[in-house]
């Protein structure tokens, strides 16, 4: 099976476990993120893919072929870390043409790769510059292309554009995007920034509590977050518990019934957790409450640019609502609303 797989994957640093019970096939020619908080595991299991750290269990294969203990540098992966470790004394064309003398290729065609390269990293004028004389971006663009100089069968990321600034980094992923796109390279990309992940990955590792929490595309993820765990740190979103009645409604704790087909397979009287995202969550004028509509007051108004954020107190829960401007109809603190909640857009989340 071509990409790579691991398999009952795991790390122990003495009696502390790093990551445990990894199993994951990711499909070649795919950009994938590791997401999730510091310390649940991301660059330990990506140090694993490396060959930079042993596994305590388990296998890693890519395309069939065992590689759990071949050494790094005999794995051909291309591999840029947060300090990008560039050579601060050689300049931009001798640091991209590094990998390629250690591999032994001539000079010539070190060189005919490096022109290649500082081509498509549009850097063609920087060859003999130092890379200390670069701005970050620059310097971001080689450590990519020295990563990617022999034709890596895999390209690791580990948190690359956490020095930059938000408005570099954002063009840099747009570039790492179409750089990977363009190579049809595999890619992992290690971050803890949910927006990072979600906008450049094909498919999303969510790591919690040094184990897989759920693998999926961005949209997957975000719309149908497999726990709690997941719904809370991927977007923003209204989490609140509830009961379920055993009919397809749930109960909310200061009163109230709403329609969750989702609740349907549940015996009535669990104790549950919902998600309802914020976009999700439709204000109207204050009307009597009927099927999936409430009634409430708002208690907070928040003007974020093109959107308000309205949190509304109803059913002992509080709301967040992200609306237009018009949405929101000229709403106050104090004022009575009613919220819909759409039964499509109200999730039952798994423990
Ligand atoms: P961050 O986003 O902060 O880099 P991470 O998700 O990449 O975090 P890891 O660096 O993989 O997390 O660490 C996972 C766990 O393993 C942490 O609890 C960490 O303290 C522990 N750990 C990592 N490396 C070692 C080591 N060499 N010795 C002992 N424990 C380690």
């Amino acid at each position: 099976m071509t990409g790579l797989i691991l398999q009952n994957v795991e790390k122990y640093y003495g009696s502390a476990c790093a990551v445990t019970d990894v199993n994951l096939h990711l499909p070649a020619g795919k950009l994938v993120c590791f997401l999730g908080p510091s310390g649940c595991g991301k660059t330990t299991l990506l140090r694993m893919i490396a060959g930079l750290e042993s596994l305590s269990s388990g296998e890693i294969l890519l395309d069939g072929e065992d590689v759990s203990h071949t050494p790094a540098h005999e794995r051909n992966f291309g591999m840029v870390f947060q300090s990008l470790a560039l050579f601060p004394h050689m300049t931009v064309g001798e640091n991209i043409a590094y990998p390629l003398k250690l591999r032994g290729v001539r000079k010539a065609g070190q060189q005919a790769r490096v022109v290649e390269l500082l081509e498509m990293i549009q850097l063609q004028q920087m060859l003999d510059r130092p890379v200390a004389k670069l701005s970050g971006g620059q310097r971001q663009r080689v450590a990519i292309a020295r990563a990617i100089a022999a034709h890596p069968k895999l390209l690791l990321l580990d948190e690359p554009l956490s020095a930059l600034d938000a408005k570099l980094r954002e063009s840099m992923q747009v570039e790492i995007r179409q750089l990977q796109q363009r190579l049809n390279i595999t890619t992992i990309l290690v971050t803890h920034d949910q927006r990072e992940a979600m906008t450049m990955a094909d498919i999303v590792v969510v790591l919690g509590e040094h184990r897989v929490q759920q693998v999926g595309t961005p949209i997957e993820i975000y719309r149908n977050p497999a726990n709690e765990f997941v719904a809370d740190f991927i977007g923003s979103g209204n989490i609140f518990a509830a009961v379920a009645l055993g009919n397809g409604q749930v109960g909310l704790p200061g009163g109230g019934t709403l329609e969750v087909p989702g609740s349907a397979p549940l015996v009535a009287g669990a104790a549950i957790k919902m998600l309802v995202r914020p976009e999700d969550v439709q204000l109207s004028p204050h009307q009597a409450p009927e099927g999936n509509r409430l009634a409430g007051t708002v208690t907070f108004i928040r003007d974020i640019g093109a959107t308000i954020e309205t949190t509304v107190e109803c059913g002992g829960v509080s709301l967040t609502s992200l609306t237009t401007p018009s949405q929101a109809f000229g709403l106050g603190v104090g004022h009575p609303v009613s919220i819909t909640l759409p039964a499509e857009a109200c999730r039952v989340l798994g423990a």
